[in-house]
């Protein structure tokens, strides 16, 4: 999508911190990261919304790789946070579908 910033990173218009990259996902830290660790897994085409992810095989996989980040960065034992935004009252800022991996600190509940 022309005008989409994270798929201007898919198309290597824009060149993030890369931490993971295959045929359908890519993963790279956040440029305003919100704990020590702050990775962001999308998919390579184009989706709005969790609420248009309609690919389960997909889904699958975006979760799996936040599953593997998190290992990778040492978090997982320690415990980390996955996070979904989606529309406005989500929070969302960024319509390309994105899961927030977040950890190296504790988090609270609720979040804000
Ligand atoms: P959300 O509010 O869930 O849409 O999250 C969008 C996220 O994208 C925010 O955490 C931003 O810091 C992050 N972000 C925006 N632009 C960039 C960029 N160029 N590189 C890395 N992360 C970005
Ligand atoms: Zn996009």
């Amino acid at each position: 999508m022309a005008d989409c910033i994270f798929c201007k990173m898919v198309a290597g218009e824009i060149s993030p911190d890369v931490v993971y990259e295959d045929d359908d996902v890519l993963a790279f830290r956040d440029i305003n990261g919100q704990a020590p660790t702050h990775i962001l897994v999308i998919p390579k085409v184009h989706i709005s919304t969790l609420d248009d992810l309609d690919d389960t095989e997909l889904a699958g996989r975006l979760l799996k790789t936040v599953s593997k980040l998190a290992r990778q960065e040492g978090l997982a034992d320690d415990g980390y946070r996955t996070v979904i935004n989606c529309n406005e009252k989500g929070g969302q800022d960024v319509y390309h579908l994105h899961l927030h991996l977040l950890g190296g600190r504790q988090m609270i509940w609720p979040p804000g």
